[in-house]
């Protein structure tokens, strides 16, 4: 059997401050337990080292405002690579399956950046996704985010595309950052329902996420049978994390695991640094190799009854209740300066909680029967007068979309501070800026 691909980069000089979170020993007492354990020693693990992700991988899938080289990028750049290192040993057949164990995080920065939230600056899993459709010509992906809070930037980069389920099941907007996943949010117009939210209560534990996992999201991805499984491993569900309030233990963790059996693991949140992650994180391993995970015990006891099952699974009810009854409503805008086609109109805004400022996006996508659309994203910080634009062309785009596409670029440039293309058709970004011109990634 193939081994089981381990990367480790804990960014032990990258942190968000002292006492924050999200701060540079946040993976240290996972790296020693890792070695205690001799995982690194068990002949079906291989271990990768990290690598750094060319901006092109970036900018292939997030637009960089006002331009990458004014964000300090250097360990999300290496967080990234690490992600593609992985990526590409699953994609050459050398693991058969791998978990990047990485930080900082990424799953709530999203298809445009214009500094960093929720600790991320750069999606470590949708520039992994792209570069696997770019590269190896992956076409069908299921991404299933298990981290406490809502996948909302990766939900923004892939919200128009019918090739992507995007799953999230996180602790309800409604009580933790931040604030959206719901069951309404479905996709874009050409990608309805690729986009699935559960949110769940607080207290929720492992039966309650067993049951999801096997009534909800295993039917899910077997309905849409992708080439690749991709897990956005956060940790924060466990019953010790500072920052939410769910119930899951480690042995929980290898469950899903074992259930979703995902080809590429990519660690995301988890901030309870010594009571869970050296627990999950091996619990998680153990569960991908294949090995017996059931002596794995974090040393702290549950400290609150779970939710019951029962209570569970009557909300989970009203969620698939309101999922299936969810009614597209799109504005359609005939705006004068956009090429052919009815272009589907989505404002909305998106704060930036690290940063402290508001992003007003005005999003336009193509509608189409015959491909993703494609898609032109207006974006400033408020308060700002300065304005940037990204125009993406998806994969396997139809000859309309590409043209329309490329008729928005040449109208665009100009216009703005700053355009990024994002060809995915054939591979070629290209970012324009009021004062650098024209560069080729
Ligand atoms: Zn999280
Ligand atoms: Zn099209």
């Amino acid at each position: 059997m193939k081994p089981t691909g381990i990367l480790f980069f804990p960014a032990f000089d990258w942190s968000l401050g002292e006492t924050h979170p999200e701060r540079e020993e946040r993976l240290l007492y996972t790296q020693e337990q890792l070695l205690e354990e001799g995982i690194l020693d068990l002949p079906n693990i291989r271990q990768y080292s990290p690598g750094l992700a060319p901006l092109a991988e970036v900018l292939r899938t997030q637009g960089i405002f006002p331009s990458p080289h004014a964000h300090e990028l250097d360990a999300h750049l290496i967080a990234a690579g690490s992600a593609l290192v992985l990526g590409e040993a699953w994609a050459k057949g050398e693991i058969r399956n791998g978990f990047a164990l990485v930080r900082p995080p990424g799953h709530h920065a999203g298809a445009t950046v214009l500094g960093n939230r929720g600790f991320c600056t750069l999606n470590n899993e949708g520039i992994l996704v792209n570069f696997l459709r770019a590269h190896y010509g992956v076409k069908k992906i299921a991404i299933i985010d298990t981290d406490v809070h809502h996948g909302n930037g990766t939900q923004d980069i892939f919200y128009h595309d019918p090739n992507v389920l995007f799953i999230s099941l996180h602790q309800d907007g409604r009580t933790l950052y931040p604030g959206s996943g719901f069951p309404h949010e479905k996709g874009g117009p050409n990608a309805w329902g690729q986009t699935l939210n559960i949110p769940l209560p607080p207290g929720t534990g492992d039966e309650g996420f067993q049951y999801i996992l096997e009534t909800w999201i295993l039917p899910k991805i077997q309905e849409f049978s992708p080439d690749l499984i991709i897990n956005s491993a956060g940790q924060d569900n466990h019953f010790t994390d500072p920052l939410a309030s769910m119930n899951v233990t480690a042995q929980g963790y290898a469950k899903i695991t074992d259930m979703l059996k995902p080809d590429l693991a990519v660690l995301e949140g988890g901030y309870s640094i010594e009571g869970a992650l050296p627990y999950v994180n091996l619990a998680i391993l153990l569960a991908l190799a294949g090995e017996d995970f059931s002596n794995v015990r974090e040393t702290e006891q549950l400290r609150r009854p779970h939710i019951p099952l029962k209570t569970l699974k009557s909300y989970g009810f009203e969620l698939t209740y309101e999922y299936k009854h969810t009614q597209p409503q799109w504005t359609v805008r005939n705006e004068l300066h956009l090429p052919a086609g009815e272009w589907v109109f989505i404002p909305h805004s998106i704060y930036y909680d690290t940063d402290g400022f508001q992003e007003i996006r005005h999003d336009r996508v193509r509608r189409c029967q015959n491909c993703g659309g494609t898609v032109y994203i207006e974006t400033q910080r408020s308060l700002e007068k300065k304005k940037y634009a990204l125009v993406r062309i998806p994969f396997q785009a139809c000859p309309e979309c590409a043209q329309a596409g490329y008729d928005l670029w040449d109208y665009l440039i100009g216009r703005y501070q700053a355009v990024l293309l994002q060809d995915q058709l054939t591979n070629r970004t290209e970012f324009w800026h009021i004062d650098q011109g024209v560069t080729t990634y």
